[in-house]
């Protein structure tokens, strides 16, 4: 049943290039909202000054506008929960630390990093558990005062009730975890800057966050922040606390966490590939999800329909590369064949295109455009695919020069030039010419047409032949012949 209540967030942190994990969480989030006809709300988590960078903000909503994932309020658009980058939000972390300080839901830690390594080394060798100890826990008035004349700074740690924590995660069903595996843990640091375990929850609080739908990796951190949740509520700041959802892991090769810094995991190889917005995405949704168990291809539009955070599989996703370009080629089958044309605009000119400018050939593009829509897995191959048309000569392709130019294959391309010169300039009567000089030399047409192709085009493999003669026209092709046939003559 559609909520229009619903609240997503979508919230990175801009720190080096997008990658395909984070697209999927944005995505998932964009799906439920787009479902219920709620509310995607995107925000940058900025508060880590040596990591972040305009840089990487930048590509982050350029990202988002190329994938066509919109947003309700955020960066850019505004909102009633202004601003959306945490950076500008810090008065009101303060603030909020303030209120859990004074109502003694977090309290002041005076342990030195040496003192805690120490502590923790301890409790290791003992066999206990090694998160903090709670040692500032009860610190009286005098206790502190006596550490800050000693000249001694403090973190704020948030005290974790003596409880455990259960919850029922959307994508695994109830959790349960123990008191003793969430200890108290820091939420500002010695120089007050507040940290991610405060911000997060807080803003998600603020800005009334009905499902936080993110990576399995962000689930130890749940307990902490229902706990953190429940103080809010108790103080005011937040309204209810927001039913979680954990999506599944994406492995990479050799059964290894997908990581960040793998070049497959970066958005720009995608785009500079030339894979569809549609066809990415129709693929980074089945890690995790899927419309049905029998259609792995679908649009957008289906997708939104049909998803339900419930669906989501807890089980790990396999990254599958192969499959990823499979479900491309798929999408661009699908396009009428000119919005396929003008998808391919960026590769057939400068600066992936290796011909002037000049040399471009709309109407033989146009031509060509049908037959190239059948064959490709991303759009920047139609380069390769179609550069015959728009260079002065072919490419020489050494290897495919070497494996088609066979013993006799001058006599069979003297044969073929004369039918073709003769011939009529259609493509059917084009594979006639050839098939007629194949038979006189006694090979068939996949023989007799390998050394025509490489002289035409260069290479051994490419587009139907026959049509790409007759969009090349008959001047052209023989000149090209007869070019390959002195080479041959040495
Ligand atoms: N900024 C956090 C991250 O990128 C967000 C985590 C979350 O979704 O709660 O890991
Ligand atoms: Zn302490």
């Amino acid at each position: 049943m559609a909520n229009a209540n619903v609240r997503v967030r979508f919230c990175p942190s801009p720190t080096g290039n997008p990658h395909v994990g984070l697209v999927r969480t944005a995505l998932f989030n964009w799906a439920f909202a787009r479902h219920h006809g709620g509310t995607l709300v995107f925000r940058i988590e900025d508060t880590d000054a040596a990591r972040d960078s305009e840089e990487s903000y930048q590509q982050l909503l350029d990202a988002m506008r190329w994938l066509g994932l919109d947003w309700d309020e955020g960066p850019e658009v505004g909102g009633p929960h202004a601003p959306y980058r945490q950076s500008q939000r810090m008065d009101i972390y303060k603030d909020v630390a303030r209120k859990l300080l004074d109502a003694g839901y977090a309290y002041p830690c005076y342990c030195t990093t040496e003192e805690l390594d120490a502590r923790r080394e301890a409790a290791r060798a003992a066999g206990k558990p090694s998160g903090y100890d709670g040692q500032c826990r009860t610190l009286t008035d005098e206790q502190k005062a006596a550490y800050e004349r000693e000249g001694r700074s403090h973190i704020v740690r948030f005290r974790m009730p003596d409880e455990a924590t259960t919850f029922t995660d959307l994508v695994r069903g109830e959790i349960t975890v123990q008191a003793e595996n969430v200890t108290d843990y820091g939420i500002v640091r010695a120089n007050g800057a507040p940290l991610y375990t405060l911000v997060n929850p807080v803003d998600d609080a603020l800005m009334e966050i009905t499902h936080v739908l993110r990576g399995e990796d962000l689930l130890s951190s749940t307990p902490r922040q229902i706990a953190l949740y429940k103080a809010l509520i108790e103080l005011g700041v937040a309204k209810t606390i927001p039913q979680f959802g954990h999506l599944p892991y994406v492995m990479g090769e050799g059964n290894k966490k997908l990581s960040k810094r793998d070049p497959q995991a970066s958005l720009n190889l995608y785009r500079e590939r030339g894979f569809l917005r549609d066809g990415l995405l129709n693929y980074l949704s089945l890690l995790g999800w899927s419309l049905s168990a029998d259609q792995d291809l679908f649009s957008m539009d289906e997708m939104v329909a049909a998803f339900d955070i419930k669906d989501v599989n807890a089980n790990p996703a396999r990254f599958d590369l192969k499959k990823a370009e499979a479900i491309n080629a798929d999408h661009i089958r699908r396009l009428d064949v000119k919005t396929f044309a003008e998808a391919c605009e960026p590769w057939l000119n400068a600066p992936h295109a290796n011909w002037a400018p000049e040399n471009f050939d709309r109407a033989a593009w146009e031509a060509i455009a049908p037959h190239a829509q059948t064959r490709l897995t991303v759009l920047s191959d139609i380069t390769a695919n179609v550069d015959f048309l728009f260079l002065d000569e072919p490419v020489e392709d050494e290897a495919s020069w070497t494996k088609a130019m066979k013993e006799g294959s001058d006599a069979l391309l003297r044969t073929a030039r004369e039918k073709l010169a003769e011939a009529e300039w259609n493509a059917d009567a084009l594979k006639a010419a050839v098939v007629a000089a194949g038979e006189e030399h006694g090979l068939k047409l996949g023989k007799a047409q390998a050394p025509v192709r490489v002289a035409v085009t260069g290479r051994t493999v490419g587009l139907p032949l026959f049509e790409s003669l007759e969009i090349l026209g008959r001047e052209r092709t023989l000149a090209r012949v007869d070019a390959a046939l002195a080479k041959l003559a040495g």
